[in-house]
């Protein structure tokens, strides 16, 4: 009898699980819970890019540039990233690069990075050369496929700690006297650890977008992201060579640490001030974003 009454009651308790985790899945909408896949989503993305140009032009000394670095601090903490900022002065002006960490330490760090700033003039803008760039592409597309990964994989079991890294004054080259990409010079300067891979995101957000192999990029793992896009059917990763690009991704090669650029540099609004949201598209960013979120997932 007692063993009757304890599966009676076994059974009532199973029914009410069941009964629990049928209204869960009402409640929740069927969303994945903590610690499962999240898909990257190309609208949100999109809507991330729309933010930063809610900000205006975004070069080193601009009060767009302080009010965006403030912004992906506050994205960043949102998704629950331990999130902090590397302050430095280039030329009198201040600087800082932005990180958010996540993952276990003793599998070894992996950086996704792209550049925040916007070129202070459209000097490749015949009508309006002295005007800001937007940026749509130029900037905030990279941005925006970072802080939306950082939103997906926080929600992940990471093999790896990654390190999403937004670098400062990417784009100020060749006005007054500035190099280009000195934030990522200077991370890579001051760099504490040594990463296994570094995987650089710039102008990805193209309407028609055409990623080819970047020629200073680690070969290898060019092959490897891009075979990662090929087993999602992503048509805008094509194996073929592109354009050889000094970008952020140049610092780490120099320093012996396989790096990549993934961007697609034929596109005619680059550095004016058609630079604007209606040339990008959250298809092109989904794009780079499942890919990189699947390349995570496999624990490269
Ligand atoms: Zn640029």
């Amino acid at each position: 009898m007692i063993g009757n009454i304890s599966l009676l009651s076994l059974m009532h308790r199973r029914s009410a699980l069941i009964a629990a985790f049928v209204c869960c899945l009402i409640l929740a909408g069927c969303q994945p819970g903590p610690n499962e896949p999240q898909p990257f989503d190309g609208a949100r993305a999109y809507q991330l890019a729309a933010e930063q140009l809610s900000f205006g032009a975004r070069h080193p000394g601009s009060s767009g540039h302080r009010q965006v670095g403030d912004w992906i601090l506050e994205q960043l903490q949102a998704a629950g990233w331990e999130a902090f900022e590397q302050q430095f002065e280039h030329r009198g002006v201040s600087l800082r690069n932005i990180v958010g960490r996540a993952g276990p330490e003793e599998g070894g760090v992996i950086i996704l990075g792209a550049h925040y700033d916007t070129r202070p003039v459209a000097d490749a803008d015949p009508e309006n050369p002295t005007q800001p760039v937007p940026g749509a592409n130029d900037g905030a597309s990279g941005v925006a496929v970072l802080l939306e990964l950082a939103r997906v994989l926080s929600a992940q079991d990471l093999c790896s700690q990654v390190w999403l890294v937004f670098f400062d004054a990417e784009d100020s080259g060749n006005l007054d006297g500035w190099e280009w990409a000195v934030g990522s010079a200077y991370f890579v300067e001051v760099m504490e650890i040594v990463p296994k891979a570094v995987v650089v995101v710039d102008m990805v957000g193209d309407v028609d977008l055409q990623l080819k192999y970047e020629l200073n990029s680690d070969p290898a793992l060019s092959q490897e992201i891009w075979a990662v896009a090929a087993q999602l059917g992503q048509a805008a990763f094509i194996p073929e060579p592109g354009h050889a690009m000094f970008d952020d991704h140049s610092a780490f090669l120099r320093a012996g640490i396989p790096a990549i650029d993934i961007i697609d540099f034929d596109y005619p609004y680059w550095h004016t001030t058609q630079d604007t949201l209606d040339r990008i598209s959250g298809d092109s960013l989904e794009q780079v974003g499942q890919t990189l979120e699947a390349w995570i997932q496999s624990c490269p």
